[in-house]
């Protein structure tokens, strides 16, 4: 049946597996590390599956997942334990892999407009190489501790907003990881895997009846580009009539394609056969853990950090942004900060930080933060018009490159304004005195003319003349 084309419902729900950063891996005492890069040194019984070998729980990783759900507004169970997930694959050399079913460490909670369900623990997978015909199996990373975070299913009448939840709910994911120390998350390096399950209805109840789940996204733009692929490709099929050929099945994003392609039908919890690993205990969180007393020593978030530089310094939310994202540039910015005092002057400290010195960054690697002092005294001399703001961009761009006093540089190049209006007033003299036409012409009227008049003084003075005392200068001796 051809159905009348018209609005769509968008249904995303996201799975999230973060690796945790802890010294060993999840159940033996192998080395977890992300940077090595020879092939199968990090491996031990355990980890290979030999026969007779136990497991033993990390509790470092139970403490990283409780922290997460601790920042995130969650309950952590009092009671949880680990299943066997059953399946082959080459990469899995148990046949399973230890995983959590029904009693996740972590349940409910919220982040940037999405709710979640849960947050389990579970062990990574090896690695899979395919060179030639062969495929490698590099198991450095096998039973590395994993996170996977997963959301309810959230519906959107808007395309573009469902995608752009998706992203930024991920971005806030990956800041939360990395300023409580639990993961890199670093995309690239697959350190974080975003799964998208998507699935687009006519009917606003009617969701998750099919949905395809979009996996290898490696970055925020992958997530919210597949996402739109996929809500195009369903809403085309619902168009056609062709609705009964959305089925539910895992679909890979081809970034070079910009396109999803279907990989297979999905399983369901059933075919996993889980049951708790008879390997490994139980564990009591609310008994093993003081929960109280980690929530206390949390560390600040990313939300109460923007609210709390919004309120303390009020620079613009793009700013506040810039130092969210880079951890180093705002303890950097905060010192600066407590040495202006002043929020004036922090603000425009904050204009130099993002738009100069993160420009001249972006242009050159070997750019670098100069020390606070000397960054201080900068936005101290221009704000007290003792230095051009001209003046300031250039001393700015010689002193993240080799860190310098400002004061100094402008002393040693006479870059100092000069309030002296004896000195001032020689200069003055001499560009009117060469300059009889463009005096003629202010004289008759054309007051805009003064303008280059100034312009002159200023360079005549090596940039070293304040603008406002030449223009009244300018203007007392052309009376
Ligand atoms: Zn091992
Ligand atoms: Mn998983």
């Amino acid at each position: 049946m051809q159905r009348e084309s018209g609005k769509y419902y968008v249904t995303i729900g996201l799975e999230i597996h973060a690796e945790l950063k802890t010294q060993t891996k999840m159940f033996c005492s192998c080395s977890n590390d992300p940077n090595e890069t020879k092939p199968n040194v990090n491996i031990c019984p355990v980890c290979m599956a030999h026969p007779g070998a136990l497991p033993v729980i990390n509790k470092k990783a139970v403490e990283q997942v409780i922290k997460v759900g601790l920042a995130l507004g969650s309950k952590i169970a009092d009671f949880t334990e680990f299943d066997r997930k059953n399946y082959f694959y080459p990469d899995i050399p148990k046949g399973y892999q230890i995983s959590q079913y029904k009693y996740p460490i972590v349940s409910g909670g919220s982040l940037a407009g999405m709710e979640l369900t849960r947050i389990h623990l579970e062990e990574d997978t090896a690695n899979n190489k395919h060179i030639g015909d062969s495929s490698l199996i590099d198991f450095n990373r096998a039973g590395v501790p994993l996170m996977e975070l997963v959301t309810e299913a959230h519906t959107f009448e808007d395309v573009d907003l469902a995608a752009k939840t998706a992203s930024n709910f991920a971005k806030e994911y990956q800041l939360i990881l990395s300023y409580l120390g639990a993961s890199e998350a670093n995309m690239e390096k697959g350190e974080m895997r975003v799964e998208a399950n998507v699935s687009v209805s006519p009917d606003k109840d009617k969701k998750w009846t099919e949905y395809v789940e979009v996996k290898n996204l490696n970055s925020f733009r992958s997530v919210e580009k597949a996402i739109k692929y996929e809500v195009a490709r369903m809403t085309a099929l619902w168009e056609e009539g062709k609705e009964n050929e959305i089925i539910k099945e895992t679909r890979g994003f081809d970034e070079s394609k910009q396109k999803t392609f279907s990989q297979r039908s999905k399983e369901n919890a059933e075919d996993y056969r889980y049951f708790p690993d008879p390997d490994l205990p139980k564990l009591k969180l609310h008994e093993a853990f003081n929960l109280e007393k980690m929530k206390a020593e949390l560390p600040e978030l990313p939300a109460q950090k923007r609210a709390r530089y919004k309120n303390d310094f009020g620079i613009k939310d793009e700013d506040i942004e810039s130092y969210i994202n880079d951890f180093t540039l705002g303890v950097w910015f905060e010192n600066i900060a407590q040495i202006l005092g002043d929020k004036e002057k922090i603000k425009l400290a904050s204009n130099y930080v993002t738009s100069d010195y993160l420009g001249l960054k972006k242009s050159n690697p070997e750019v670098k933060l100069p020390s606070t002092e000397n960054f201080a005294e900068l936005i101290n001399l221009v704000s007290e018009n003792k230095i051009s703001s001209r003046t300031a961009k250039d001393i700015l761009a010689k002193i993240v490159l080799g860190d310098e006093s400002p004061l100094k540089i402008a002393t040693e190049n006479n870059l100092l304004q000069t309030h002296d209006e004896g000195t001032l007033k020689e200069i003055v003299q001499k560009i009117i005195n060469e300059n009889p036409e463009v005096v003629a012409s202010y004289k008759s009227g054309k007051e805009n003319a003064i303008m280059s008049l100034v312009g002159k003084v200023i360079k005549e003075s090596k940039g070293s003349a304040n603008p406002q005392i030449v223009i009244k200068l300018l203007k007392e001796m052309l009376k």
